[in-house]
């Protein structure tokens, strides 16, 4: 049946009465608006979608100031749902002007004949659930209003402009534009003097093709902004030619990968690069004019580490100074205070250049802030600018501003979504809000969206909210509503997202900065497309987790929890992991596992560089022993950390936690040197805890040899070398030295028993198995042995021990005994610091730049060895982030960012 007989068919619509009865009501006839009115509309929904413009489009019927133009290639901004479609529509350009987009959104309007069931010209005046009948009442400002069991806002989240907070803007007698609200009739610039305020993609857009046009232009820069070249002209060919060559896996891999837009993910990291390389990684993709290429391409911790992103920054700082000719204001365009792509960076063209002309001013509004608007122009602290025009590019009230400011929305129990979402929105997917029944959101705050092409968010968001519709009605569901635990669960995958890159540190329209008075978060969801398209499979396919589903022939379902409860990273590695299928590790024997470790470590991130690292051997019990020794690039001596692997006394060397010890000495600024002590089965208890207490005591005494301060040294290791350097504490204390300042115990082995419950809470799919436990522990230790303090240091004497940070992961076999050991410490009045990394398995902080939400506790445990040796703290820009064990909220970090 035709799409409009089946919408006829189910119509419920009272034509001619006062309240318009449908299955649904969409507002926004934009991107989201249309597809959803069709993928409702072919599943049998009656639909009816408001709109407040006269025409469809949304943004894109009202961002048409001069030069306005999508930032992300239009052969990938653009609907992917239908392949006739798809060969029906050619685009002109790479980059297509809005006039352009907005014909293709007539022309998907036509095609699918969707104006029929799109009421222009209205806007929604308030939204109120009815809790008894489970449907949405919607006023309007055109009478007629709407009762609908599912409301779903496709509002956009660039559409509410934000006002520009100046005094006198009324005074003014001049013309007054928005760029977000420009004019649809032609506007005359010529012989005019223009002032545009604002350096948003919008300014950045519009100044260059208004300074064309105008006798003068003053542009008013509050925040410099980083612009790239656009290139534009025809779709690159390799780009036309890889989505011609399989269009369908062109469009799957954008739907898995992170921004949306088929690139590989970069491998290569900054350290790795020389300047050389790094430049001309650059260049390249200056010449690319991509955005999407810049923001992911160039290395591996470009989005994610403040080292690595200020390579790039600093390059693209000076492409600015080489293009500006007066070097004052290429100094005032070029920004310095934000991580590149934490704030949405613009295309361009001619931006930069469009200064030289003798006919444009920039104004610094930094140095000079704008005191009022006037009746004849703007007035900063210095200078008053008589002008004819102002532009506003003063941006928006994003991502909340459509859905909350617009209209009132109250939700189950006469809850006001403005209330709920007073210090900041609060949502479970981006999708819904706890509270507001039958209620969906497109591309909502809590979703990818702006962080990534939206098109391909837009269609994952839709296919989602009415395949559940379907599911729903098929099971006799009527209403569907997120439940509070799903939602705090959210706001904390959220927040743990939010750590990983670097979106935190700058105050931008994604963290609500650019609104005085609104709450500060991140709000889009800063974890990738693909994650969360699969997050949002996982939720279905659990059982609707995380909601409570009703109907009135039915039994209540909920199947209530978290959907994400590992941080981010972690979740990709195990999946990683888990697709890879492996046979439990110790099927492989003692030798095959550790040549199956050292091959997983071949592949790893190569670690980061340090002052000097020196391979050695030192004398141990039964003959030498190897070492390698990490030394800062600081002038020595330094306090020197004695360093044991994990491995469960069977696995790892010297070298293989390489990243780890890295990071540690660049962070501590000490000396670090990991012992290759022996292994089982080869050499089985006591000798690795004898090997650990005789080279600790060795390097002791050799430590102005080996560049390090004499005196106390101090002890770290992980897992089973953790296990070694507890144990050597307990050695040193009772055999007389050495003297040892602080111990640092990460997921330590403490004692021999199985039955703590978090050996059977995380039996299997944490890497680190039960059963892989059983087998280390029997190829190092016969039963009789394990219960002696040198196999399991819990049943040991802990009085007179060194101060210790232990460390545990919340999902890790050995969780509950290194919090066994931290209590047992403290009963014993040893000093003692424990710390839970919530979400964290038992590898993670090895794994240093790959688990990546690890940096806030590899901070805390250098700054606690800097304490161990008596050094004052010392934090770096970029270190902050949730500490492990609470929660933050996304708005606290932007605060604390800020
Ligand atoms: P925006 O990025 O928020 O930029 C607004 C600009 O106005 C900023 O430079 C801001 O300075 C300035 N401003 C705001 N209030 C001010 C005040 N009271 N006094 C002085 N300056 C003030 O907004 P936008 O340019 O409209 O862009 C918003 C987003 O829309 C973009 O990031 C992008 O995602 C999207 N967009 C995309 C395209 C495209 O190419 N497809 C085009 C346009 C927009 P501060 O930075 O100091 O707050």
């Amino acid at each position: 049946m035709p799409d409009a007989m089946v919408a006829a068919s189910l119509s419920e619509a009272t034509s001619g009465g006062t309240t318009q009865q449908v299955d649904v009501a969409v507002v926004g006839a934009g991107f989201a608006g249309l597809y959803l009115l069709h993928r409702l509309r072919k599943a049998g929904f009656t639909t009816v979608v408001l709109e407040e413009a006269d025409d469809v489009g949304g943004t894109w019927y009202w961002n048409r100031y001069p030069g306005a133009r999508c930032d992300i290639q239009t052969i990938d901004y653009s609907y992917t749902f239908d392949p006739e479609l798809e060969s029906a529509w050619k685009w002109s350009e790479k980059y297509a002007t809005q006039p352009e987009i907005l014909r293709y959104f007539g022309f998907v309007a036509d095609r699918y004949d969707l104006r029929r069931d799109i009421r222009f010209r209205t806007r929604i005046t308030a939204a109120t659930w009815d809790q008894a009948a489970e449907r949405w009442l919607l006023t309007t400002n055109e009478g007629a209003t709407v009762s609908c069991r599912y409301y779903v806002m496709a509002t956009g989240c660039l559409s509410a402009p934000k006002p520009p907070e100046i005094d006198g803007v009324k005074d003014f007698k001049g013309e007054v534009y928005f760029t977000g609200r420009w004019p649809h009739e032609e506007v005359e610039l010529a012989g005019k003097r223009v002032a545009v305020i604002g350096t948003g993609s919008s300014g950045i857009q519009s100044i260059p093709l208004i300074a064309e046009q105008a006798e003068h232009l003053t542009v008013f820069q509050r925040t410099p902004n980083f612009a790239l070249p656009a290139h534009n002209g025809p779709a690159p060919a390799d780009r036309v030619a890889l989505l011609q060559g399989d269009r369908a896996s062109y469009r799957e891999q954008a739907r898995w990968s992170l921004a949306g837009v088929p690139w590989p993910q970069q491998t290569a990291v900054s350290w790795q690069l020389s300047d050389a390389e790094r430049r001309e990684r650059l260049d390249e993709a200056w010449a690319k004019g991509d955005l999407v290429y810049i923001l992911t391409q160039l290395w591996a911790d470009q989005a994610v580490d403040v080292d690595g992103n200020a390579l790039l920054a600093d390059l693209i700082r000076e492409k600015i100074h080489e293009t500006v000719k007066d070097p004052e204001t290429a100094a005032a365009l070029t920004p310095h205070d934000h991580p590149f792509g934490a704030k949405r960076p613009c295309l361009d063209t001619n931006y930069y250049a469009t200064y030289n002309r003798p006919d444009v001013t920039l104004v610094n509004l930094r140095q000079e802030p704008i005191k009022s608007i006037t009746a004849s122009g703007i007035k900063t602290d210095e200078r008053t600018f008589d002008v004819d025009v102002i532009v506003f590019a003063t941006g928006f009230d994003a991502m909340t501003g459509a859905i909350m400011a617009v209209h009132p929305i109250t939700g189950r129990g006469g809850k006001s979504l403005s209330d709920v979402w007073a210090n900041g929105p609060q949502t479970y997917l981006g999708l819904t809000v706890a509270g507001f029944p039958n209620l969906f959101m497109i591309t909502g705050p809590g979703s990818p969206s702006v962080l990534s092409n939206m098109a391909v968010s837009i269609e994952q968001h839709v296919d989602w909210v009415v395949d559940r519709l379907i599911a729903m009605r098929e099971a006799g569901f009527t209403a569907i509503e997120a439940t509070e635990t799903a939602q705090a669960g959210w706001a904390r995958h959220m927040a743990d997202c939010a750590t990983l890159t670097l979106h935190r540190l700058a105050n931008t329209w994604y963290t609500g900065a650019n609104v005085p008075g609104k709450a500060l978060g991140v709000m889009p969801y800063t974890g990738g497309v693909g994650p969360y398209r699969s997050i949002c499979n996982e939720v279905a396919s659990g059982g609707m987790l995380g909601f409570r589903l009703t109907g009135p022939n039915v039994a209540e379902q909920c199947n209530d929890g978290e959907i994400v409860r590992l941080q981010p990273d972690v979740r990709l590695v195990l999946n990683m992991l888990a697709d890879m299928k492996l046979p439990p590790l110790e099927s492989f024997g003692a030798q095959g596992a550790r040549d199956f470790l050292a091959e997983f470590n071949a592949a790893r991130p190569a670690g980061r560089p340090v002052g000097e690292v020196v391979d050695g051997t030192l004398p141990g019990t039964d003959g030498p022993l190897p070492y390698r020794l990490y030394r800062p690039t600081t002038p020595g001596p330094h306090p020197i950390v004695v360093y044991f692997h994990g491995g469960g006394w069977v696995l790892g060397d010297q070298e293989s936690d390489d990243p780890f010890c890295r990071d540690m000495c660049r962070r501590t600024g000490m000396i670090f040197v990991s012992v290759g002590y022996r292994h089982a089965p080869e050499h089985r208890f006591p000798t690795a805890a004898e090997d650990g207490y005789a080279a600790t005591r060795w390097i002791a005494e050799h430590a102005a040899d080996l560049g390090g301060k004499p005196g106390p040294v101090m002890v770290a290791g992980w897992s089973a070398g953790a296990n070694i350097a507890a144990v050597t504490c307990q050695l040193a204390r009772d055999r007389g030295g050495p003297q040892i300042s602080g111990q640092l115990l990460v997921c330590p082995v403490t004692d021999c028993t199985f039955d703590r419950p978090s050996y059977s809470d995380n039996a299997t799919g944490y890497f680190l198995t039960r059963s892989l436990m059983y087998w280390f522990w029997d190829l190092y230790c016969s039963p009789a042995d394990r219960t002696d303090p040198r196999a399991s240091p819990l049943r040991g004497k802990l009085e007179g021990l060194p101060q210790a940070l232990v460390l545990t992961c919340e999902f890790d076999p050995l969780h509950d005994e290194g919090v066994a050991y931290a209590e047992a410490l403290a009963a014993a009045g040893v000093p003692v610091e424990q710390l839970n990394a919530r979400g964290h398995f038992h590898s993670s902080f090895t794994m240093v730049d790959v688990v990546i939400t690890t940096v806030s506790g590899r901070v805390q445990m250098a700054e606690a060895l800097r304490r161990f040796a008596g050094l004052p703290s010392e934090r770096r820009q970029g270190d902050e982030g949730v500490r492990p064990g609470r929660t933050a909220s996304p708005h606290e970090i932007a605060a604390a960012a800020g």
